[in-house]
């Protein structure tokens, strides 16, 4: 139909990193957005890893990596490095590149698979650029074959956004929010009531007030889908500590009796955080636990933070989208809760709304959105079943539990082919499932039988070949600095 149909007025509820990441975007497409967030509630104030996709956001957003660095504290990130997940003392890693190209056509670890079956031990690791780089200390932002992300403050994060944000037109209105009013014949938000009695009506919402969802579940009451029975850790205890020693460039997750521990190193300080089941250990020991394994003196009290893992059953219902913990939570494993922002920012830009709010639209975004958090659902689950740990209750349970059908399919198509199928809106690459895979001691009956066609002698130089220059490159790069 002709005519202007554009959205006049988007209110943001929430000016945690949700919030901000959203008015920085949603402002730098010239649309006029108005946060309100309340200091006295306060932000969830952790959220500390990324994955390489921030660069786009910060491209996006014209950010200079330089600037973006010193202001948010940042240190690079190449990966993550999992300790005990398996078992005790084992190791393996998740790094964000793959193995290198394809040779005849076939990706690189089939042929490792079969130079391991001849017994060659040398570790998959080994041939992925970024792990090498991250075992050496070294760095350079000058990408071939690897991506990186950054570790940063969280707090320094949504403050850089927010300055970003206002400096391209972004409005703020301090105030807490007390009641959300429907309009009759449709349901749809009308205006937000604040304590102080302002009344605030907008044409768009977007729900971004934390685990709370204020607009979406209290108002909207959108249902929330729990995936506690595969993701059963339902709290974290964390805390700071002064750094000691030189930068990793890499997160490390160790798994502990009742959940795991994560350690993010920041330029002047080192986040840590247990994340437990409630069910396994109790706040205070969960406590204890992290307290004892730090490397340096603590720099704040321990912070309890509690959660449901899953996800709404719809992230963009009437005239409101939920984006950050109010679309819902996924421990941060694999730090994806700011990705997951990010690419729901990303399809509201792709799918942008107008005023006459065509169904269809917000049909397609929540289909797309469905199938990205289920995907990465199910890449998390993987990390806690595939394990062979039977030393404590919750990982007998992991062990043990029947998977979602779509990772089971995964499972069994890797077990029987050495080969990934990737679904549609899969955020998570072939190299990526093969890194948990095999890291795991997940391993195929088979590789790919074109493989015996390479002369093995050849493939053996070749791999070596490839181990050398691999090494060579990292070897000619700068010590990590930040
Ligand atoms: C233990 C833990 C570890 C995490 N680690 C990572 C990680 O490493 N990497 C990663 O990507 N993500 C991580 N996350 C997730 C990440 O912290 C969040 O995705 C991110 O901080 C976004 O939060 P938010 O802005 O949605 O919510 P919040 O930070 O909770 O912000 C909510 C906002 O809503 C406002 N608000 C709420 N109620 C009202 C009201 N009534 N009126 C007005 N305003 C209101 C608040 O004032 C606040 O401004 C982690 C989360 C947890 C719990």
């Amino acid at each position: 139909m002709p005519g202007d149909h554009r959205i006049r007025s988007i209110v943001i509820v929430g000016g945690g990193t949700a919030g901000w990441m959203a008015a920085a975007v949603l402002a730098r497409f010239h649309l006029p957005v108005l946060v309100v967030e309340s200091e006295e509630v306060g932000t969830v104030g952790v959220g500390e890893a990324t994955v390489p996709v921030i660069q786009a956001l910060n491209g996006l957003l014209g950010f200079d990596e330089a600037d973006f660095i010193r202001k948010t504290c940042a240190t690079f990130k190449l990966g993550i490095e999992f300790r005990d997940w398996v078992a005790a003392g084992h190791m393996h890693f998740h790094f964000f590149g793959d193995f290198g190209a394809p040779i005849e056509g076939i990706p690189p670890h089939h042929h490792w698979l079969k130079l391991r079956q001849l017994g060659d031990p040398t570790p998959l690791a080994e041939y992925s650029l970024p792990y090498v780089m991250g075992k050496l200390g070294r760095f350079s932002s000058a990408q071939q074959g690897y991506k990186y992300a950054y570790h940063f403050d969280a707090g320094l994060y949504a403050a850089y956004l927010r300055t970003d944000a206002e400096s391209r037109g972004a409005r703020r209105k301090e105030g807490k929010v007390v009641d959300v009013s429907l309009r009759g014949e449709d349901g749809f938000i009308q205006a937000l009531t604040l304590e102080s009695g302002e009344r605030i009506a907008a044409e768009f919402f977007i729900d971004a007030s934390g685990f709370r969802g204020l607009l979406i579940g209290a108002a909207l009451g959108v249902g929330y889908e729990d995936w506690s029975r595969w993701l059963p850790c339902d709290r974290a205890v964390a805390v700071p500590c002064a750094r000691s020693g030189a930068v990793r460039p890499y997160t490390i997750s160790s798994a502990r009796p009742a959940g795991w521990q994560w350690r993010i190193p920041l330029q002047h300080r080192v986040g840590n955080g247990y994340v437990y089941c409630s069910q396994f250990v109790g706040d205070d020991e969960a406590a204890d636990t992290l307290l004892g394994s730090l490397e340096g003196g603590v720099l704040a009290e321990p912070r309890l933070l509690r959660f449901t893992t899953g996800r709404r059953k719809e992230f963009w219902s009437r005239n409101c989208v939920a984006i950050g913990l109010a679309a819902g939570f996924m421990e941060p494993l694999e730090s994806t809760s700011i990705q997951l922002i990010q690419t729901a920012l990303a399809r509201l830009i792709e799918m942008c709304p107008d005023r006459q709010l065509d169904p269809m639209i917000s049909a397609e975004y929540n289909r797309a959105s469905v199938n990205e958090w289920d995907r990465i659902r199910d890449f998390l689950i993987l990390h806690y079943s595939a394990t062979q740990r039977d030393d404590a209750p919750l990982w007998q349970y992991c062990r043990s539990m029947p998977l979602p059908d779509s990772l089971q399919y995964k499972m069994d198509v890797f077990r029987s082919s050495g080969r990934v199928p990737l679904l549609s809106e899969e955020s998570y690459q072939e190299s990526s499932w093969v890194s948990i895979f095999l890291g795991q001691n997940v391993f195929p009956r088979r590789y790919d039988p074109l493989v015996d066609n390479i002369n093995v002698e050849h493939l053996k130089r070749g791999m070596l070949q490839r181990r050398q220059a691999i090494r060579r490159l990292a070897e000619g790069m700068p010590a990590c600095g930040t």
